[in-house]
């Protein structure tokens, strides 16, 4: 066995990689750039390494600076993580020249399945099902309209390079062949440095379900069951499960069987990934194979309690497969939920900052859930624009598929993130989503659903109450409180007032307080318009988390104090709530609300950045779809385009300026 690793990696899979090897009582050597100085693998690992500046081009990305940090510190073996050089054989390559081991398979069958085109050749040829399409490089636009004609519309055109959901288009006939074409083969040469597309037949609905596999260097190689993805937004995964819900025993066996079929056919070592699309009539195809620990590796390893970073590091060492295929056993259901820093309100854009609060929910077995939470961050650390945007992957455990969604539903509502936009909210309304519970998924899920992006779920009246009785019993504390500040004057007779009346949004609930009094933990028996109900909580001021029951029903909910209530966060709704005395609601109506402005005719600026130009003059008549302004933000320059045909009244921006989100750049007639 290894005495010295070196992860070449950051974030949550290079701490994820120095758990286990810690656990193996392997020293460890973390990489770090310029912006990750103080980041907390480098904290966690025994020795860390300078490699250069942030841009991952210039240090994460430069195989000579991992061979010199390895060189430097004495590491005998390499493990890349995902992403940066985990799919480069001439990174493996050339580590072997030096003697050092790569944690992963060979060089030879990175290469063959590395490319999208190859790996293809190679499944047909060990007789794993591909879907039906072109196997080579497509020519020109006629041969790929030649080709979509014999495959059958609708199709898919993709780069043979291409990775992360990038350098694909779908399309449903000949003019968007031709489109389709150009616009992927261009995407693949600036994405990828490499212009190879191919084509072949969509499949309409699938779901995206892949195996695990795990082969050794002497020959035994092993399926180590599913994982269902196919809640994906642009087709990059979002939530994935294992097993999963739509697989029968007998699929399973023969997607397992051909996934090794493959990996056999191309001599892998190691951990790998073989993706599948799997139509509604359980036909699969397969995809590509990835030749690397899988991001959603973990609820693999929750089913089937198998270490997956473990066993790459022993098969890399020479090791024998301690396990049989037999010996893999799926044990109850795990549920997968990304948190990338980014805001669901506006089209998912990203989002970067400071995590002023990072607190996530407890990790362990508690009865019979599991909580894991990989995460490469801690309260305070920054999160720039150089990398990745995930903060987290929160996983659960349960023994069936429901108490796991469950499980993960509470997790998120207890998880606290401040200083930066995140996905916290939507994560948990998808928990609620009747089609995501039944297991009725498909990759379109996500676009079907939230066709026009996602809004805060409005709460219904049994919510609505639930609502109600948090924000009473939270404002009973908070005036106790107020009454005890020293200094302040008796409050009033003392008395607990009897008759409130809460305000959600838009509608007034009226509470009365049956039984109970003000003190910690609390107990009181209310009705809610006129239905009874008991809530139980031991929150006081100051914490971020109610927990408690609420008419039986297991609660927690973020609450934070807000100027006209408290904002409570609860599944994915967001509401302020306010319990006001009647006559405090009673002259509350008759306040003006505070109505948003109408921003129809105005130009705002979708995220802060500095105005690179203008292309209209005032008075000029443009056409939807026109250029109206460039705007550059996170080294990205993004086009400002006219929705719909019309008059610019007023620029207010110039080029050079630098702007707020939302700043108005320009008025329409
Ligand atoms: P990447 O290398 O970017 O991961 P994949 O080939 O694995 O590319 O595809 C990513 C996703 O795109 C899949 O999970 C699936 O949702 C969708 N997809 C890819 N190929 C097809 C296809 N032929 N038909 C339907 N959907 C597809
Ligand atoms: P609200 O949010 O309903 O306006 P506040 O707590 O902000 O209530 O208090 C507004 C005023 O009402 C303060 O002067 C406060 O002392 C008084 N107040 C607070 N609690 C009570 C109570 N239980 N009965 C009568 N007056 C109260
Ligand atoms: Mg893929």
């Amino acid at each position: 066995m290894f005495t010295k690793i070196l992860v070449a990696n950051r974030g949550e899979i290079a701490c994820r990689v120095i758990k286990t090897a810690r656990k193996m009582g392997i020293v460890t050597v973390a990489v770090y750039s310029d912006a990750d100085r103080d980041a907390v693998h480098v904290e966690m690992a025994d020795e860390a390494v300078h490699i250069g500046p942030s841009p991952a081009a210039q240090s994460y990305l430069v195989a000579e600076k991992i061979i010199a940090a390895c060189k430097a510190t004495g590491a005998e073996a390499v493990h890349p993580g995902y992403g940066f050089l985990s799919e480069r054989a001439s990174f493996c390559e050339a580590l072997e020249q030096e003697g050092i081991v790569f944690i992963g398979p060979k060089p030879k069958a990175i290469k063959a399945m590395g490319d999208k085109i190859e790996s293809k050749k190679f499944a047909n040829a060990a007789k794993v099902s591909t879907v039906p399409g072109w196997l080579g490089v497509v020519e020109n636009a006629a041969h790929a309209e030649r080709i979509a004609g014999e495959i059958g519309y609708p199709v898919m055109i993709k780069a043979s390079a291409g990775g992360g959901g990038k350098g694909m288009r779908i399309a449903w006939s000949k003019a968007e062949v031709r489109d389709g074409f150009d616009r992927a083969r261009s995407e693949a040469k600036s994405s990828f440095g490499d212009d190879r597309v191919f084509i072949e037949k969509f499949i309409v609905d699938p779901r995206h379900i892949e195996i695990q596999v795990l082969a050794d260097a002497h020959g035994n190689t092993l399926y180590l069951g599913e994982r269902e993805c196919s809640i994906q937004r642009r087709n990059q995964k979002v939530v994935e499960e294992a097993p999963s819900p739509f697989l029968d025993a007998k699929t399973r066996k023969a997607m397992g069987e051909q996934s090794v079929a493959l990996a056999k056919a191309v001599d892998y070592q190691s951990a790998g990934t073989v993706e599948f699309i799997v139509d509604s009539d359980k036909n699969f195809y397969f995809l590509e194979m990835n030749t690397r620990l899988q991001v959603e590796h973990p609820v693999t390893e929750l089913v089937t309690g198998i270490d997956l970073v473990e066993q790459m590091i022993r098969v890399a060492a020479g090791e024998k497969l301690a396990i049989k295929q037999s010996d893999v056993k799926l044990n109850g259901w795990a549920v997968e939920s990304r948190l990338y820093a980014e805001d669901p309100y506006r089209n998912f854009l990203p989002s970067i900052g400071r995590l002023t609060k990072y607190r996530p929910p407890k990790e362990g077995k508690f009865g019979e859930i599991v909580i894991r939470n990989d995460t490469g961050v801690t309260e305070g650390s920054e999160i720039s624009m150089f990398y990745d945007p995930m903060v987290a992957k929160l996983c659960t455990w349960a023994p069936t598929r429901l108490a796991a969604i469950d499980a993960m539903s509470e997790a998120l509502d207890s998880f606290v993130v401040d200083g930066i936009e995140h996905n916290i909210s939507f994560l948990a309304a998808l928990m609620q989503h009747p089609r995501w519970r039944e297991g009725q998924i498909s990759t379109g899920f996500i676009a079907e659903e939230y066709p026009d992006g996602f809004a805060p779920i409005a709460p219904n009246s049994e919510e609505n109450a639930v609502l109600a009785a948090i924000a009473t019993a939270v404002e009973l504390l908070r005036r106790d409180r107020l009454d005890r500040l020293g200094g302040r004057l008796a409050p009033h007779s003392g008395a607990l007032k009897r008759d409130w009346v809460v305000k959600i949004g838009p509608d007034y609930l009226s509470v009365a307080i049956v039984e109970g009094m003000i003190s910690i933990p609390m107990e009181l028996d209310l009705t809610i318009d006129g239905k009874a109900l008991t809530v139980n909580s031991d929150w006081r001021p100051g914490d971020l988390i109610w927990r408690g029951t609420v008419g039986g029903r297991k609660v927690a909910a973020q609450v934070r104090p807000v100027l006209n209530g408290f904002r409570i966060a609860w599944k994915g709704i967001s509401v302020t709530a306010r319990a006001m005395l009647p006559r405090t609601a009673e002259l509350e109506r008759l306040m003006p609300e505070k109505v948003a402005p109408d921003t129809s005719k105005m130009l705002l600026c979708p995220m802060p950045g500095l105005v690179v130009s203008i292309a209209v003059a005032e008075g000029q008549e443009v056409k939807a779809g026109e250029t109206l302004a460039v705007v550059e933000a996170m080294k990205m320059e993004n086009v400002l385009r006219a929705e719909r045909d019309l008059i610019v009244s007023k620029l207010n921006a110039k080029p050079g300026d630098s702007l707020a989100v939302d700043a108005v750049i320009m008025e329409f007639a």
